[in-house]
Order: structure tokens, then C-alpha cells, then sequence
């Protein structure tokens, strides 16, 4: 009997023929068919009399089936042979018995392996024939070698490539891939060793569905399975049912049971005449398979095929120590690298650039294919991510759906926003951690599709194959069967990835409220580090109080005397005197002038900023109302070109900053024309040269086209009292403007300072917290 195409025999059909709809429940078990290159003799387990036995017999023993129903084992073998086997029944389970045997009443081909199990209340033989009879020795050396560099493997792929390897030279099959299953049971070749002339299969996938349950059940019972001929001519058993069950015999554990056709049906489209396959199980669960393929048919001895039964056992067992050496050394690599990541951004004035800017990077933390920093307005790219618009996007979508998670993971965007698939080449798996503060600034991870990763090596229309109608699987179908259930997804994030991912955002909280502390902790003047600097500097703040409000009194009174001497003496004295008077005022007015300087400075000092939300453009507008005078005197245009931010600063102590800034900008300028600039200095590509952390801080500045100052001074201008120049040039001055402005900006965390070459303009800079 002879089947074609997806039809079965009836005695395997159940009353259907078997298609892709309901290969799921074929009975695989029971085919009550055979491959043709051994014979099989069913006895009953009392009797030892043969009740069924395939169809040929009469080619391979000489004796019609027919005539072996109701005989026992005496009738193939000497009395000395049947005593042995009859000896060994007791002992023999569902786990198959080799024994060699020379069959001498068969004449033509005497010499057999006889396959010996018990299942299904029978008693199974199977006959192999071999050229002789002989089993062969157990390969010691060789199983101690494969042993060796299974054990010394590092990894569980390195392992599976082993076991490849030493599968293939064992057996010598064209091709032998190690398949794993993923979750949701489809499968992908983690492993080959195949003959160098043909296609590799490594990364590719196929649908849980190539592999009907009833055969992973079956996978699970039965650790090998062997396909001498793929273009066998099934042979049925006679009687095909047993006489007393009135069914087939359960054939899980008989080593020539015949195969699905659907399953033949697939070697067809994959080339392959031989296969082997034997089941990886851990946990009791099918972890993946070592499939042997040949391009012709392929006798592989029952020794060999124990040998590789045995290495699969072993790879088995394997499994678990490896697979934990894996995830530890990914938990090793995760551990490492975001140590040296947080290092990085602790030593660094702007935590953003310790994420990117040396090695190791965001990037290198995970497996991953980009990592981006959307911060402080700022977008930081690395590897390959969405563009700058769609993260955005993101961000937006974010905000929107996921405003609360401050760790939030997809291993599928698209499916949660379907206008996720435009980037699902990038970003099909997303981990985003939301930085403390603000809730547009994100940190994220990417995963590609699966699919942008995956190859199918047959991907080929001329792979479809058709018989009666029924497309078959193919490597092509198969391809797009997975490709189904897989679009639009990336690999999913592991637990320990999800951690490593809140730890690091924990981290970056953390610093940056350290570093928020800090600026608190300066602008009430409790800095622990600069306590006893500050209390000093409140001393010295009293001090000066103290004595220029006391020397102002005194002062007053010289001042007023010589004031009285020239009005009322001046007739009295000479040219010189009056002159020499004529300077005592003018000295004691500029002493006046420096100790207000300096009670202006120790107020500074000493009073409390008194902070709120302020719009720096209205205090501008103020400063420039109050000086609209003097900008049309001097022709000065004052330009701001774009709107100043709102932060929360003193409002009173910020108009004086604009002040003294702006009136330095026009006094310390010669030109007809004079121009001031105002505003916020571009983040990014900073036009400053001092490092700033632009998350943390605004930089403002004021630009003039004035005479400048030589680089020597930079420092020294911002002392009390120092000038540049004599008492007569530029309209005077006590040199005490640009130290008050350094101490209020102080006072709020920031810094001051100006960038000039002399004749080319000067820009002071001065930075605000922008989180006080
Ligand atoms: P004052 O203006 O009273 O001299 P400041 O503390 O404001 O004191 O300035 C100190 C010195 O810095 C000035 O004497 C001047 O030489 C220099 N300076 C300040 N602002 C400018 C500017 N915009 N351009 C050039 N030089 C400046």
C-alpha cells in the first residue's frame, strides 16, 4: 500500500484526510505503517506469539507476514538466540533493546539488529539489517572528547555549535542544525554545522504550527527520531489492526514508525532524503532539537544513532547550568557596565554627557539596537533610533498614555499605538525611563522588528509547493506563517533588563537632586562644605555694614565742613588752597561714594533673596524704561532676540544685575553707534566656553560692541574697586558695580563671567538655576 500526496491510508485517516487545518490532530502515533528499510513483528506479551507484522517480510526475512501471525520468534532464529531474547523480555521497558542476531534461517541478508521494547500491552521487534552482526564497540574516546568540549563550552550557543559539530562528524549528514524553541513555541537555528558548499540556516524562524503538538508529545516520549528515505514507500502491518483492541498499536516508541506525509511532505521541500532529529528537553519541556539533514538517503547505525541520542542527553542536561551561566554573565556584563556608566556621570558637570559621551555609552548597557536622551530640549542619538521628529513624537505619546510610569517598556509599540509601525525597523521594543522633574525628558532603549534581523535562507516563490490544491509547508510559507505572529514585535525585554533600566533611573534621580540640594543648600548660604567660608563672609558682610554706615556720618561731616570752608573762606585763601579744598571735597565725595559701594555690597550679603516665579523679560523692560534716558543719550540700540525665559529668582536683585550689566555695556564703549544684545545663550553648541549644565542652569548674557577688556583682567574686574582705568575716563566709578553683580548672581547658585579680546566688545555671561 502506497499513499501520494496529503492522502493517508485509511487506516490512519480516521475518515479525513489530513491537511494544515487539522495536522494537529493527526494521530501520528498510530499510522500502523512502517518505513521499509527494517521489519517489525508485534507479539502478544503472553503468548510471544507474533499478532502482527509489516508487510515485508516476506522481502526481507523470505517468510510472507501471513505465514509469521500465530508463530513465535522460532521461526526466524536458532534455539540459542530465542533463549536470549526470551531471557531479556522481563527487563524490557518502552526504552528500546539493541541485540544482534544472525538470523540464519534468512538466507539472503542473514545479519540483523533486533530493536526490542514493550509498549501498548506488546511485545515490539524490530529488525534493522546490517552487514554483520556485530555491535559495534562503544566509542569511548570519542563520547570522552564531545563530553569534553560540551562541558568546557561557555555558552549555550557555543554549546549547541558543539554538539552540531560533533553530531556532523559522527554521522556524517550533510547538514545538522540545532533549532530552539522561543515561548510561543516557534523556533529559530541557533546552531549548524553544515557541508560548506550548501546555504547556511543559522537565524532562520518558523511558526510554532511547523511542529503540530501530538509531535512535540511525542518529541518529549521519544528522544530520536530517524527518517532513512524520505521517498520510502510506507508499509503497512498485517493485520493492519490488532485483532483484539481492533486499532493500530501505539507506535510512540517504535524506531520504524512511519511518519506523517505531511511531515515527509516538508523534507520534499527542504531538500532533505535523511533526517535525524533528537529532542534538547529541559525541564521536562522541549527546549529545541539537533535535526540532521542529507540530501540522500542516509542509513545510520542503530549504535550511532544511540551515541547521538546519548549527546542530546547530555546537551540536555546541560542546558540548564549554561543557560543560568548565560543570564548570569548578561547580568555580570549589565552590572559592569552601569557602574562605569554612573561613574562617568558622577564626575561630570552635565550628567547628560557621562550617558554619551565616553565608553561605555547608554548603547552598551543592553542588547540593543539605539538608545536616545531627549533632554533639556535636547535629542542625543545613539546607534539606530527613530529621528528627532519621531521621538518627539514619542515623547508626546508618552506624556499623553503613560504619564504616570516612570519606567515604561513595550516589546510592541505599534500594537499600542498604531502610528508606532512607522518606526518599527528601530523601535518595535522601547524601555523608557522618565527623569525625575521634568516629564518631557526621557532616557530610552531600543529593539528592532525581529523580523528586520531575520533571514530566511529559502526564501523562494519556487519553494510553494502544491499537490491537489493543498499548499504545503514550505521554508518560504513557513517564513511567512512566523513573519505573521511576529510583525510589529521586537524580543522582549527581560526582567533583569527592566530592573537595570529603574536602577539607572534611580541613579540619575538621585544625582540630580544632589546636585538640586547643593544649589538649595548655596542659596540659603548652607553649603556644609562652604559654612565656614559663609559665616565669614557674613562677618565681613556685618563688618562692613558696620563700619561704613559709622564712617558715613564722620564723612558727611568733613565733606560738609570743606563745603563751608570754600564757600565761606575761599576770599581768605590763595589760588592753591582753594584748589586743595576744591579736591578734599571731591575725595571725601568719592569716599562716600565707595562706602556706599560697600554697604550696597554687604546688603547683598546679607539679606535674604526673596525668590518667586519671575518673567526676567519684565524685569528687563523695567531696567530698560529706567534707563531709556541714557540708551538715547549714548545712541545705543538695545536688541533682545528672543523672549527671556521665567525662573524663579529675585526679582529686585535680577533688575539690578540688567542694570549694572547694561550701563557698563554703554559706559565702557567708544563707538558712535553703540549696540547691546540681550538674552539666552543657545544650549547645544555652546557659544560660551565655560562648561555648563544646561539641564540645570539658564545662561543669559549681555553683548556689547564696546572697547573691550584684555584677557589678563577677566578675573580682577570682578573685585570691589577694581577699575581699569583713571577716575576721569569713561564718566568714573566706584569699581564696585561688577563685584555686586557677581554676588547677587552667586547668591542664586549661579555664576558670572565675560568672554573679550579688547576692541572687539565684551558678553557677560551669568547662569540662573533653573529648579530653585
Ligand atoms: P565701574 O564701572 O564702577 O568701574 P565695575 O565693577 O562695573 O566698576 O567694572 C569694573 C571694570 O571693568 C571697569 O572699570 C571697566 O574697566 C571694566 N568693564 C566693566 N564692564 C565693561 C564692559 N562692558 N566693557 C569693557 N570694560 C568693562
Amino acid at each position: 500500500m502506497a499513499y501520494s500526496g496529503v492522502k493517508l491510508s485509511d487506516e490512519t485517516l480516521v475518515g479525513q484526510p489530513i491537511d494544515l487545518n487539522n495536522c494537529d490532530r493527526e494521530p501520528i502515533h498510530i499510522p500502523g505503517l512502517i518505513q521499509p528499510y527494517g521489519f517489525l513483528l508485534c507479539l502478544d506479551e503472553q503468548t510471544r506469539q507474533v499478532v502482527m507484522a509489516s508487510a515485508n517480510t516476506k522481502d526481507l526475512l523470505g517468510i510472507a507476514p501471513e505465514d509469521l501471525v500465530g508463530t513465535g520468534l522460532g521461526r526466524l532464529m536458532e534455539p540459542e538466540q530465542l533463549l536470549e531474547v526470551e531471557r531479556l523480555w522481563p527487563s524490557i521497558t518502552e526504552q528500546g533493546r539493541l541485540l544482534g542476531v544472525r538470523l540464519e534461517r534468512v538466507l539472503n541478508r542473514p545479519y540483523f539488529k533486533l530493536i526490542l521494547h514493550r509498549y501498548d500491552d506488546l511485545l515490539w521487534v524490530e529488525g534493522e539489517p546490517v552487514a554483520d552482526n556485530s555491535v559495534s564497540a562503544f566509542d569511548l574516546p570519542t563520547l570522552n572528547l564531545a563530553m569534553g568540549s560540551l562541558l568546557s563550552a561557555t555558552t549555550t550557543l557555543e554549546m549547541c555549535r558543539v554538539a552540531a559539530t560533533q553530531v556532523r562528524a559522527l554521522t556524517g549528514f550533510d547538514r545538522v542544525a540545532v533549532y530552539r524553541f522561543a515561548p510561543d513555541d516557534s523556533g529559530e537555528v541557533v546552531a549548524e554545522d553544515v557541508r560548506e558548499d550548501l546555504p547556511t540556516w543559522l537565524g532562520m524562524h518558523y511558526p510554532a504550527t511547523d511542529i503540530p503538538k501530538q509531535a512535540r508529545a511525542m518529541y518529549l516520549k521519544n528522544w530520536l527520531r530517524f527518517i532513512a528515505d524520505a521517498s520510502y514507500v510506507p508499509v503497512p502491518l498485517v493485520p493492519a489492526k490488532h485483532p483484539v483492541t481492533n486499532r493500530p498499536p501505539d507506535m510512540t516508541y517504535s524506531v520504524l514508525r512511519s511518519v506523517s506525509p505531511i511531515h515527509i511532505q516538508y523534507l520534499h521541500n527542504l531538500g532533505s532524503q535523511a533526517t535525524m532529529t533528537i529532542s534538547l528537553i529541559e525541564d521536562g519541556k522541549l527546549w529545541g532539537m539537533i535535526t540532521c539533514h542529507h540530501q540522500s538517503p542516509r542509513l545510520v547505525s542503530y549504535e550511532l544513532r544511540d551515541l547521538c541520542q546519548f549527546l542530546g542527553k547530555t546537551v540536555s542536561a546541560l542546558l540548564k547550568t549554561k543557560q543560568q551561566y548565560d543570564e548570569l554573565a548578561y547580568r555580570q556584563h549589565i552590572a559592569q557596565t552601569q557602574t562605569r556608566l554612573f561613574e562617568q556621570v558622577g564626575t561630570q558637570l552635565n550628567f547628560v554627557d557621562g550617558l554619551y559621551r565616553f565608553t561605555p555609552t547608554l548603547l552598551d548597557v543592553f542588547d540593543c539596537g539605539g538608545a536616545a536622551i531627549c533632554f533639556d530640549g535636547d535629542i542625543i542619538q545613539l546607534g539606530h533610533t527613530p529621528n528627532p521628529e519621531q521621538l518627539t513624537e514619542l515623547v508626546a505619546w508618552l506624556r499623553e498614555f503613560a504619564p504616570d510610569e516612570e519606567v515604561f517598556y513595550t516589546d510592541s509599540y505599534a500594537q499600542l499605538n498604531p502610528a508606532g509601525r512607522a518606526i518599527r525597523g528601530t523601535a518595535s521594543g522601547i524601555i523608557a525611563i522618565r527623569l525625575a522633574q521634568a516629564p518631557s525628558e526621557y532616557i530610552f532603549w531600543f529593539r528592532p522588528e525581529q523580523l528586520q534581523t531575520v533571514t530566511w535562507a529559502g526564501r523562494n516563490e519556487k519553494n510553494q509547493t502544491t499537490v491537489d490544491g493543498q499548499i504545503f509547508l514550505s521554508p518560504r510559507q513557513s517564513f511567512e506563517a512566523w513573519k505573521e505572529t511576529v510583525e510589529d514585535t521586537a524580543v522582549p525585554w527581560q526582567p533583569m533588563e527592566i530592573a537595570a533600566a529603574r536602577d539607572i533611573r534611580l541613579f540619575i534621580s538621585d544625582v540630580r537632586l544632589k546636585i538640586f540640594n547643593e544649589l538649595q543648600a548655596r542659596a540659603r548660604g548652607l553649603t556644609a562644605l562652604n559654612i565656614e567660608l559663609e559665616r565669614s563672609n557674613d562677618e565681613l558682610d556685618s563688618f562692613a555694614y558696620v563700619a561704613s554706615h559709622d564712617l558715613k556720618e564722620p564723612l558727611r561731616g568733613i565733606h560738609n565742613y570743606s563745603l563751608f570752608l570754600l564757600e565761606d573762606y575761599a576770599d581768605k585763601l590763595d589760588a592753591d588752597g582753594v584748589s586743595k579744598l576744591q579736591t578734599l571735597v571731591r575725595l571725601s565725595q568719592r569716599m562716600e561714594a565707595l562706602i556706599e559701594s560697600l554697604l550696597q555690597i554687604s546688603r547683598v550679603g546679607r539679606q535674604e533673596l526673596q525668590l518667586q516665579p519671575t518673567d526676567l523679560n519684565q524685569v528687563l523692560a523695567e531696567v530698560l524704561d529706567l534707563l531709556s534716558p541714557r540708551i538715547q543719550e549714548t545712541n545705543t540700540t538695545v536688541e533682545v532676540p528672543a523672549p527671556l525665559p521665567t525662573l524663579r529668582c529675585d526679582p529686585v536683585r535680577m533688575s539690578e544685575v540688567f542694570n549694572n550689566l547694561l550701563t557698563n555695556a554703554m559706559k565702557y564703549n567708544t563707538k558712535a553707534a553703540r549696540y547691546v544684545e540681550i538674552g539666552v545663550a543657545p544650549t547645544g553648541q555652546p557659544t560660551y566656553h565655560r562648561p555648563v549644565d544646561t539641564s540645570l542652569f539658564e545662561v543669559l548674557y549681555v553683548k556689547d560692541n564696546g572697547i573691550g577688556i584684555d584677557s589678563k583682567h577677566h578675573e580682577s574686574i570682578f573685585r570691589i574697586f577694581k577699575r581699569l582705568h583713571s577716575q576721569d575716563k569713561y564718566g568714573g566709578g566706584t569699581g564696585a558695580g561688577l563685584a555686586i553683580v557677581k554676588k547677587m548672581v552667586e547668591k542664586h547658585g549661579g555664576e558670572l563671567w565675560v568672554e573679550s579680546e579688547p576692541g572687539q566688545g565684551a558678553t557677560f555671561y551669568f547662569t540662573v538655576p533653573k529648579l530653585l
